[in-house]
């Protein structure tokens, strides 16, 4: 079994793990019909805590695709300030678990 630690956490691979296909971005706002299966208004904002205050990237309701509202670096960049509070989650743990006084 293989244990991912928190090291292998980076905006890269959670970038990887959205699997968006394209390329193409939709900086304002989400294309009104889905390039994928064609559904009118079934896109919408996905927004990630600590990530970006605000969309960070469009998704599909119907064929669960998802589009870029940046480019590939952007998104990468602010995945990456969501790996660093997971760091931080991980010492509070860390204080938790200690004894007390
Ligand atoms: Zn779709």
């Amino acid at each position: 079994m293989v244990q991912e630690s928190y090291d292998d956490i980076t905006g890269n691979s959670l970038f990887d793990n959205l699997n968006i296909r394209g390329t193409k971005r939709w900086r304002s706002s989400p294309p009104e019909v889905c390039p994928y299966c064609d559904s009118q208004k079934t896109i919408h904002g996905i927004e990630i805590i600590a990530a970006y205050d605000g969309a960070l990237y469009w998704e599909c309701d119907k064929c669960d695709e998802k589009l870029l509202r940046f480019t590939k670096q952007t998104t990468i960049k602010h995945l990456q300030k969501t790996c660093e509070l997971f760091i931080d989650l991980e010492g509070l743990d860390f204080i938790w678990e200690q004894e007390p006084n």
